[in-house]
């Protein structure tokens, strides 16, 4: 028999429709565990974690990841796995911060939800979460199939930190276009066995200390110098700047000179794509080739989730702005393909 952990954090899957105001609003477990009697059928310990209150997870925060992370290293031994129903709408920012702070995680953690309530006749919820609990307790002669941090949505299991939520009403909610999905749910769960991490031998570490000083620059075409110099200015250590295509910027001198100055002061800044798909690639074309110079940093093909999060955990646990710098470049939970 397997030994499962699901922690209730609230979302859709467990919302109930407001009388009054017709409005989704968060419900308990039991409202999860009445419409799916087949729990109780199931070979498996389950053991559930509600979170108080349940949230829509529009109001997730660091201070909860740091509950979430610090149950599942309190229930590691115990358990085979760990399934946490979440909302959809920043599941993957959970996923990839998780995968962050829990290093050397040898089970699965298995995020899921739903875009309808489990008490609806058409509802996702049942397949995400029974196709979850199965993927948590899978094992291999011994050992957990899934070592890392995951999503499983509308039968598809997706490296957390290479996803996001692409779709606000398709069932298929979730991408991960820079990297394969780790596994599909047919007949058969078959997975993606080369696209797996295996972190056997590893020492399960968990990083509690998060650092949310960072910023976004989001680049348009006409955003004026004083908007660029306030968001530039803002009072973190690290600004995300999503830029064009491969990494490309505008070559403005005011601009260039405002990047340089930031950089000066001592704030990092990393180039991501505003493209879903592909790679920063700086120094492809003349729109980006100075920006390695400057020393701007490279997020290459990172999603946004990753790269603000992967931010938050570097600097919690680094004080010096150039080795966030360089571990921002490096692979650290096979979030990033280094392409050159
Ligand atoms: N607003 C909901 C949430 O993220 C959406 C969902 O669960 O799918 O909590």
């Amino acid at each position: 028999m397997q030994n499962i952990f699901i922690i209730y954090t609230g979302g859709t899957i467990g919302m109930v429709q407001d009388k009054e105001t017709g409005t989704f609003v968060p419900f308990d477990f039991e409202l999860i565990a009445r419409n799916l009697p087949d729990l109780a059928r199931l070979n498996y310990k389950l053991t559930v974690h509600s979170f108080t209150p349940i949230i829509d997870s529009s109001n997730m925060r660091p201070s909860i990841w740091v509950e979430m992370a610090q149950i599942i290293k309190d229930n590691y031994e115990q358990y085979d796995g760990f399934v946490i129903l979440h909302g959809s709408d920043t599941m993957s920012f959970s996923a990839s911060i998780l995968s962050f702070m829990l290093e050397g995680l040898q089970k699965p953690v298995i995020l899921s939800g739903s875009q309808l309530p489990i008490g609806e006749i058409r509802t996702d919820a049942r397949e995400n979460m029974m196709t979850a609990l199965e993927i948590a307790s899978a094992k291999e002669n011994g050992k957990s199939i899934i070592q890392e941090v995951c999503i499983l949505f509308d039968n598809k299991l997706f490296r957390g930190n290479r996803s996001f939520k692409y779709h606000s009403s398709k069932f298929e909610a979730f991408r991960s276009p820079n990297y394969p999905v780790l596994a599909e749910a047919g007949i058969h769960i078959n997975y993606n066995r080369d696209a797996l991490l295996d972190n056997s031998g590893k020492e399960f570490i968990l990083h509690t200390e998060l650092d949310n000083r960072v910023g976004v620059l989001k680049l348009f075409p006409g955003i004026s110098e004083e908007t660029t110099r306030t968001i530039l200015s803002a009072d973190v250590r690290s600004i995300v700047m999503e830029t064009f295509g491969s990494g490309n910027t505008m070559t403005d001198p005011w601009f260039l000179d405002l990047l340089a100055d930031t950089i000066r002061g001592g704030k990092n800044i990393i180039d991501i794509s505003q493209c879903k798909v592909g790679s920063v690639e700086l120094g492809r074309y003349e729109t980006s080739q100075g920006l390695k110079a400057l020393g701007v940093t490279n997020g290459y093909d990172m999603t946004f989730e990753s790269a603000v999060t992967k931010l938050m955990y570097l600097q919690g646990q680094l004080k010096d702005q150039a080795e966030v710098a360089y571990w921002v470049e490096q692979s650290i939970r096979g979030e990033i393909t280094i392409n050159d």
